[in-house]
This record gives C-alpha cells, structure tokens and sequence, in this order.
C-alpha cells in the first residue's frame, strides 16, 4: 500500500551498440540490442559473466551514451543519470559510521523531503526486509544478507520509476541468497513497480522473474525472452516443486548453455566455468529426478 503510489515506467532499448577503446583497439560489446523493460513487471536479465550486461546497465542509467541506437524512458530519450533510474550495484555499500535507519532514510534526508510519509514509508521497508531489531546497529554489526536487505531498503525508500539492480546477491551464500530472493520478491510484489534485475544465476532467474531476457554471448544482444507465470506471492517451496518452473529452467539453460559453448569454442576462460556450473546444475536435477522414481 505504501509503496503504489509511484507511477512505475517502460524503458525501450532500441537497436543499441556500444564499443570500448578506438580503431584497431576498439571492442564491441554490445551489438544491434533491443528490447523493452516491461512497466510494473519483474524484468531479469540473465547472461554468461562478460557478455555486457553491466555494460547495459550503465547505459540505461544514464552514465555511458551507445554507439548507436536510443534509450528510452516512457518514450523520452534517456540522457544522463537521473533519480527516477535507480541503481543497486553488487558493490553498493552502506555508510559505516551510519545506523541501519540512517542508512535507509539518507536518500530523502539529503534531499530534505523527509516528512511524515517518508517516516511511514522508512518503517514499512524495516519491517519489510526484517530489519526491525536492528535499526539502531552499524553495518560492521549486521550479516552480510542484513547488510544487502538495508540496502534494498535505502534504494527503495527514493521510489524510482524504474528499479535497476546488477547482480545483488552475488557473493552471498545459496541461503542467504534464497533468502534475500523471497524478501526482494515481496518487496517488488508489494509495489509492482518496474524492476531490472541482472544476474548470471538460473535459478535466482526463475524464482523472481516475469520475464527472463537471454542475452548472447559478446558483443551481446537479446537471444530469447521467457514469459514466466508463475504465481505470487512467490516462496521458495512452492517454486522448487513446481514442474513448469523447471521446464522454464531446463529452456533457458539449454539456450545458455548454446551461447556458452560458442564462447567456449571461441577460447572464453568464462564460458569454460559457465559451461562445468550448467553440468553441475543438469546432473543436480538428473539425481533428484533418479530419486524421485526410487521413492
Ligand atoms: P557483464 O556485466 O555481463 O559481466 P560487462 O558489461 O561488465 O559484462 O563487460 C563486458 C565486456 O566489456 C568485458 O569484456 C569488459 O572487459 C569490457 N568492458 C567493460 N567496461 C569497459 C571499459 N570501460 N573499457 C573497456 N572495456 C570495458
Ligand atoms: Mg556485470
């Protein structure tokens, strides 16, 4: 309730390219890429590491201009970084010598529109990433899942028209990251605002996305996008039981796995590690399909 007041926007990339360096030094990493990221909709994005994902990102934000092509927000040309194109990095920190709350009501602070609302609003996210009991805590004092749910908070309290979050949860462990999974589905589901979540992780994919965009391998463009309706509120049980969420999985892995041994073919040190992660992944339910018909 208290976060649908925002009026949630669609970004359009259209047919973009962007290179690295000049002349015979120059790298193309991005090559002829289009597609939209849906209003009010869970877009993930999912890519082999080095494709040019963060690439994207960059330029969505506003911080990198394309080679070629157009970028926009609600129909209007994206040129420079603005509040309403928020952007959680992996490597976004929280201010030290900050408390958790302080951390999170900085955004409206700084800009002096911390009121009454944003109070309300500041209360409701702590509640909402289970972070009630640690308001008055300094980051050294939190996990590093608390730390990552104080961050999502912080970002989410400045209510951006577009949600943009380039790997989070990297580096966390599987339980604290399916974890973080349910808190950061329950945040998008309580304010169906758009998001654009960038991960390199099938089944983080699965779990949060409504529609899963496949890139290629570099320079990278769109391969396949995924419907996935899967109900919500989504939890974790529920998905992992679910045959249409693994269908989903096996489609778009068997897809990554394609671009992966294009690269691999190419001499990629990446796809190499993409390529033995997607084996462990297939043999991993291979056994628990081998279990289920001894039961
Ligand atoms: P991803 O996020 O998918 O892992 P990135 O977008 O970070 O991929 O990087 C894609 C490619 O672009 C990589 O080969 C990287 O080395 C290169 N790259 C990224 N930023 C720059 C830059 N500022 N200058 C030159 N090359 C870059
Ligand atoms: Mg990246």
């Amino acid at each position: 309730m208290l976060g649908q007041k925002i009026e949630s926007g669609e970004i359009d990339v259209q047919n973009v390219s962007k290179s690295y360096g000049a002349g015979p030094m120059a790298r193309e990493v991005v090559r002829d890429c289009s597609f939209t990221i849906e209003r009010g909709k869970l877009n993930v994005m999912i890519g082999p590491s080095g494709c040019g994902k963060s690439t994207l990102i960059r330029l969505i934000a506003g911080f990198q201009r394309p080679n070629e092509g157009r970028i926009t927000l609600d129909g209007k040309p994206i040129t420079e970084p603005s509040r309403d194109r928020l952007v959680v990095f992996q490597e976004t920190a929280l201010f030290p010598w900050m408390t958790t709350y302080e951390n999170i009501v900085y955004g409206p602070k700084a800009r002096g529109t911390f009121n009454a609302e944003a109070r309300d609003r500041a209360e409701f996210l702590l509640e909402k990433v289970g972070l009630v009991q640690f308001r008055e805590k300094y980051p050294m004092q939190l996990s590093g899942g608390m730390q990552r749910r104080a961050e999502l908070a912080r970002a989410m309290i400045n209510n951006p028209h577009v949600m943009i979050l380039d790997e989070p949860f990297r580096g966390l462990d599987s339980m604290t990251k399916e974890l973080m999974w349910e808190y950061y589905a329950s945040l998008f589901e309580e304010s169906h605002r758009t998001n654009f979540f960038v991960t390199t992780d099938i089944d983080e994919a699965v779990f949060l996305a409504d529609r899963m965009i496949i890139m290629t391998n570099i320079p990278t463009r769109v391969r396949a996008v995924l419907d996935i309706d899967l109900p919500r509120p989504r939890k974790l049980g529920d998905i992992i039981e679910n045959d249409r969420a693994n269908d989903v999985k096996m489609q778009a892995l068997a897809i990554l796995h394609e671009e992966a041994m294009k690269s691999f073919s190419g001499g990629s040190a990446a796809a190499t590690d993409f390529v033995e992660a997607y084996s462990r992944r297939v043999d991993r339910r291979k056994r628990s399909d081998d279990n289920g018909q001894s039961d």
